[in-house]
């Protein structure tokens, strides 16, 4: 059967010590779509790959220096390379099957090589390439439509809130007040929708692996107190108050610097904001508490969490609220992105699942326990460091 690839040509690279076997690789492979490259060594495959990817890749397991799982290994490791296939090429006695999936392979093809099966199976690996790079590519579109649409979205909104807002103080002639009421309403549905365009927009952007943390020293009482500060007004219209509970204590007393972490503060301060926004949204009665603490113990579901959960200690922001509660199964959905709980307040479903990426990026994990009726936690924890391993911005 043809090559099942009609247009252009496809670079294949085969790795071998043996000419003998390249020539045969060479020769069971000779088509016009084809074009072949071969080297005798790992070192030469991988300057090949950097310099200019191949579709697939046929690999010699054993061969001096690198060997094949080394070679895949390394490839696998780069992640400024696109997706190439690779098969290994095996005698039948000498290799491990399981040690070159692991390493990264894609498949497996033992000597001497079955002329129909070595054609098949390349046919099938530049399948896989094709469909992967069709993947890549459309993620790529998807985020570029989505940066051009929250851009075309948010230019209009912010001119249209000054518009009204130039209403709403007379800019233009006294108006009555039910026009300015409508204005304020207008604007306010604009903010929200600004602030879900802002929000898709982050997630977008970590999504894309485009963010990058501005690290400094963060003093987390501080940072709590800062949002609770900026959003405990807003709690004071609903008659909910907005506080900070006294600061975890352990014994000997724990010196302030043990709530210094290394991180983003803007990063961070969005989580917070988050988590004491969402407080104050679903808690029509009682109080939103902000309590700060740090210790050398996570709760088993926050290890299972983070992966490689191994910091002496942990500092943790927990948010409080006497609010609806949410129940057991929204509580294994609402970190999913656009998911919300079962209830009628406006909002998106974006905040939990960025706040949740950013806690993530940091090393640490934000958990939830709640009582439907009586009130929620979300607790961000983050990885502690001792002053002299913080490295400060401006240090
Ligand atoms: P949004 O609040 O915009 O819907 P989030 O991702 O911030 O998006 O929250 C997702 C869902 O989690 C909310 O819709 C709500 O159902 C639930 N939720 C978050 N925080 C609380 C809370 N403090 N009390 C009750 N439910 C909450």
């Amino acid at each position: 059967m043809p090559p099942d690839f009609s247009q252009g040509s496809h670079h294949i690279l085969a790795v071998d010590d043996s000419p003998d076997n390249l020539f045969l690789i060479e020769t069971i492979l000779d088509h016009p779509s084809y074009q072949i490259t071969c080297v005798a060594s790992g070192q030469e495959a991988l300057a090949v790959v950097e310099q200019s990817p191949p579709d697939v890749i046929l690999l010699d397991v054993m061969m001096p220096g690198l060997d094949g799982y080394a070679v895949t290994a390394r490839i696998r490791q780069n992640s400024s390379l696109p997706y190439i296939p690779i098969l290994l090429i095996t005698a039948h006695d000498q290799s491990s099957l399981v040690q070159g999936l692991d390493a990264g392979a894609d498949e497996f093809i033992r000597k001497p090589v079955d002329v129909n099966e070595l054609k098949a199976r390349v046919r099938s690996l530049l399948r896989l390439k094709r469909s992967i790079d069709a993947q890549a590519h459309m993620i790529r579109q998807r985020d570029d439509f989505v940066a051009r649409l929250t851009h075309d979205l948010r230019t209009p909104l912010v001119a249209a809130n000054r518009m009204l807002k130039l209403c709403q103080d007379d800019a233009f002639g006294p108006i009555p007040v039910e026009a300015k009421q409508a204005a304020g309403n207008i604007i306010d549905n604009n903010n929200n929708l600004l602030n879900m365009v802002n929000t898709l927009l982050e997630v977008y952007r970590h999504e894309a692996g485009h963010k990058s943390l501005t690290v400094s020293s963060v003093n987390l009482v501080e940072l709590a107190e800062a949002v609770v500060q900026e959003l405990a007004p807003v709690a004071a219209e609903k008659q909910v108050d907005c506080l900070m509970g006294p600061t975890a204590e352990s014994t000997p007393p724990t010196p302030p610097s043990v709530f210094d972490i290394e991180g983003d503060y803007l990063e961070l301060r969005r989580v917070v904001t988050n988590l004491v926004g969402n407080a104050i949204k679903f808690t029509d009665q009682g109080r939103v508490t902000v309590t700060v603490g740090a210790g050398p113990e996570l709760p088993p579901a926050i290890q299972a969490e983070i992966a490689s959960a191994k910091a002496d200690t942990w500092v943790w922001v927990a948010v409080a609220d006497t609010g609806i509660g949410i129940t057991p199964e929204d509580q294994a959905k609402i970190f999913q992105w656009f998911r919300q709980g079962n209830q009628a307040r406006a909002g998106h479903g974006l905040g939990l699942h960025l706040a949740q990426r950013i806690a993530k990026l940091h090393g640490g994990a934000i958990g939830v326990t709640s009582a439907v009726g009586q009130g929620s936690c979300f607790t961000l924890y983050l990885p502690a460091v001792t002053p002299a391993e913080i490295t400060t911005e401006s240090s």
